[in-house]
Parts: C-alpha cells; sequence; structure tokens
C-alpha cells in the first residue's frame, strides 16, 4: 500500500465506490466530506423520491440492498444504504471536511486544502463531489424582476407547499416530470419544455427496464453510440406520466420565453400569472476546489472517461455520461470506479519517489520477517 494517501473528495455513492476499488488497487484512500456523514446528496433530494431502478440494479460493488430485490427503494432507504456501506468499507473518512482547493506540487503529486485550513499531500485525487452543489439555472428576460416563487428542483422538498396555486415546472427530464406530477395533485401544473415529453417503458415483457439495459449491454454504451440511438431526453414512466398528460391532469406548452412581474410570457406571447416556476434544468460538475490547478475547461472538468486530459494523477467520478449512460448512477458507479483507480495506481506505481518508497517498505518487511 502506498505511504501517502490518494485523496477522494467527497463521501457519496462515487466517493465510497472509488474508497473500495482504491483499496483493490493497493492504494491508500482518504475521503473528505464536506457533510455530517458519507450518505452524498441523498438526503437533500425531495422527500417522495423513489429509485428508478430496482434493489437488484441498484447496489454498489461488493453489498447488495436487502429485502425484494424487485422493489423500488425509497430516498430514506437509500441514505441508509449508503450508511451502512460507508461502514462496511473500511477507510479514513473525514466529515465536516470541505475541500477549497487543490494545488500542484513539483514531485507530480497534490496538495489539498480544506475549510478547516488543513494541507493534505496527496499522490493522487478522485474528484467524487457529484453535481446536487451546482444547480443550473438558465436566465430569461425579466427573470429577476419576477416576483413569484422561482426555485431550482434542487431545494424543492414536497408538493403540499403549493396546494391552492398556479405552477410552471419547467424541464422535460425524470425530476420535471416527477415533480409537475405530485404538484399537480394539489395544484394546477404546466410543464415547460422545449420538445415534446417522450417516455420510456419502466417495464417491457414483464420485466423492469433496465433488465433490458444490462442484458443487451446498453447500460455500458458510450455517450457517443448512445445518442445516435436514442437522439432526445426520456422520463421512465409506468404509464401514470403519460396518462396525466392524456387527461389534463398536467398539462404542456412550448417553453415561455421571458418572465412578466408576476408570471410567464408564453411562446405564443400570451402573458400569464404564475403562483411558482421550478426549474428542473439539470446541474453541473461541483468541482470550483480544481480552478486552482487549470484543470477546468468553463467549469467543466477536461477529461476521457473520467481521467484528467491535464493532470496526471488526477480522476473524477459520477459524472454524467463519463464512461455510459450508467455512470452517474448507483448501478454504474462501480464499474468507473474500478476504471479510473485502475489508471491512478498505475500512475502512482510509475512516480520515481513512490517506487524507492515502496522498496523500502518491501526491504523493511522483509528485514522483519528475517527476525522473526
Ligand atoms: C433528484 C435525483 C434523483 C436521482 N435518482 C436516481 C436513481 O433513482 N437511481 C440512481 O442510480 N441515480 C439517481 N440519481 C443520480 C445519482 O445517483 C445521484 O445524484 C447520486 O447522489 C450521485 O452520487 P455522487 O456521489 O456522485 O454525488 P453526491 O450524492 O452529490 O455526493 C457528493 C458528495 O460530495 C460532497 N462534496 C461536495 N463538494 C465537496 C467539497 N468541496 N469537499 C468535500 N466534499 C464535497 C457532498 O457533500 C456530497 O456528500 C438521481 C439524482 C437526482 C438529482
Amino acid at each position: 500500500m502506498t505511504s501517502e494517501p490518494v485523496i477522494i473528495i467527497g463521501g457519496g455513492q462515487s466517493g465510497l465506490a472509488a474508497a473500495r476499488a482504491a483499496l483493490t488497487a493497493g492504494l491508500r484512500p482518504v475521503v473528505l466530506e464536506a457533510g455530517s456523514e458519507p450518505v452524498g446528496s441523498w438526503p437533500d433530494y425531495y422527500d417522495s423520491l423513489t429509485l428508478f431502478s430496482p434493489a437488484r440494479y441498484s447496489a454498489l460493488p461488493g453489498m447488495p440492498f436487502d429485502g425484494d430485490p424487485d422493489r423500488y427503494p425509497r430516498r430514506d432507504e437509500v441514505t441508509a444504504y449508503l450508511r451502512r456501506y460507508a461502514q462496511t468499507v473500511d477507510v479514513d473518512i473525514r466529515t465536516r471536511s470541505r475541500v477549497t482547493a487543490v494545488r500542484p506540487r513539483r514531485d507530480g503529486g497534490y496538495l489539498v486544502h480544506t475549510d478547516a485550513g488543513d494541507e493534505l499531500g496527496a499522490v493522487g485525487v478522485v474528484a467524487a463531489s457529484g453535481s446536487f452543489g451546482n444547480p443550473y439555472l438558465p436566465t430569461l428576460p425579466g427573470q429577476d424582476d419576477y416576483a413569484g416563487d422561482l426555485r431550482h428542483v434542487a431545494h424543492y422538498r414536497q408538493p403540499e407547499a403549493y396546494a391552492g396555486k398556479r405552477v410552471v415546472v419547467v424541464g422535460a427530464g425524470n425530476s420535471a416530470v416527477q415533480v409537475a406530477y405530485e404538484i399537480a395533485a394539489h395544484a394546477r401544473v404546466t410543464l415547460a419544455t422545449r420538445e415534446p415529453v417522450r417516455f420510456l417503458p419502466q417495464r417491457l415483457g414483464g420485466r423492469d427496464l433496465h433488465h433490458w439495459l444490462r442484458v443487451t449491454g446498453a447500460d455500458r454504451l458510450p455517450r457517443r453510440v448512445l445518442t445516435r440511438l436514442v437522439r432526445h431526453a426520456t422520463v421512465l414512466d409506468t404509464g401514470v406520466y403519460r396518462d396525466a398528460l392524456a387527461s389534463g391532469l398536467l398539462s404542456r406548452r412550448d417553453m415561455f420565453t421571458a418572465f412578466t412581474p408576476d408570471g410567464v410570457s408564453w411562446a405564443d406571447g400570451t402573458p400569464e400569472p404564475v403562483d411558482a416556476v421550478i426549474f428542473a434544468t439539470g446541474y453541473r460538475p461541483d468541482v470550483a476546489y480544481l480552478k486552482p490547478l487549470g484543470a477546468l475547461d468553463h467549469g467543466a472538468p477536461r477529461q476521457v472517461g473520467g481521467i484528467s486530459t491535464t493532470h496526471p494523477g488526477l480522476v473524477y467520478l459520477g459524472l454524467e455520461f463519463q464512461r455510459s449512460f450508467a455512470s452517474n448512477t448507483l448501478r454504474g458507479v462501480g464499474r468507473d470506479a474500478a476504471h479510473v483507480m485502475t489508471a491512478l495506481a498505475a500512475h502512482v506505481s510509475r512516480r520515481p519517489r513512490q517506487r524507492r518508497q515502496r522498496k523500502a517498505d518491501v526491504a523493511s518487511h522483509l528485514g522483519s520477517g528475517a527476525q522473526r
């Protein structure tokens, strides 16, 4: 095992999968997690959140979910699962430790700075800090003067807060449709989208879609191949969302073009008072601490398959489409973790100082063995 650690930034599913893979690769991982426990962003997701994949297709390497493998675990169950997972991965996890900057060292290693003023040396760095901390909010004309409730879906928790209101949800992905649907039981809701909402059936031939993604290999296809097959955002649906749109419980309109002080102006120029607008417009990697390193391009990691193209010894985990459609999911991150850790271990073993240290470790091991 290496003497200096590999620092893993973020203690969510990506960071935990990285820690496990680091041990397997013979590296010494130290996880730095900004929050109070290593469960990632799951406790902060909206209350009703249920996994889109059944338990049997939602586990991290080495620890299946307990209970019925065909059920769809809820948010709090996932949090509890990650809490247990962190206990089984026997590594140094330091909570309440937010990384503020990563800087290069002359010998090819890194210095990792935290908000507590610590400065840790590392042979390699894994950026596994997710994207939930960096929600993407577009700006439209009039937005600053809108007096209603405007928020990103990252800050949405439950539908009751919208009872009796007029609500617009922006977006055509899973979160947009799920949230719009549940608010529609309490309020009048329109989905504002650039394109029609497209659905993927949750079940096909009596089996969950994730079964087919696995057996066909679609789950492992790289982005360039998959986007040729599936050109648009799709929403997993058991039929309830399609029915809600067909029955008028939920309506859809082309994206509005501007805000008015009390609502929105639709694409045809019609203004409408609206109490609340929720943007379900995605997230961007939350990696501002890599700016001092020069590893980013307009905030986005410069990487291929999770391996930095600018800094040897820097890798990423949990990026959207890092290596496949499943990269940013519970079921897919373990594969990517093994991939980037193999590359990181190879990098570490090529470093001259590390090789010297390893020889010294072996020599002292043999020496102590000879005395026994
Ligand atoms: C609403 C929603 C629903 C989803 N549903 C599913 C689903 O059903 N199935 C599925 O497989 N996936 C789902 N995902 C996708 C993905 O699995 C989750 O987003 C998951 O939380 C990503 O894990 P992560 O570890 O990469 O990031 P996160 O869970 O965001 O964890 C990152 C961790 O890094 C920490 N951190 C951030 N910055 C720093 C810093 N500077 N220093 C130290 N620590 C830091 C954070 O505190 C956090 O604990 C969903 C995502 C969202 C947003």
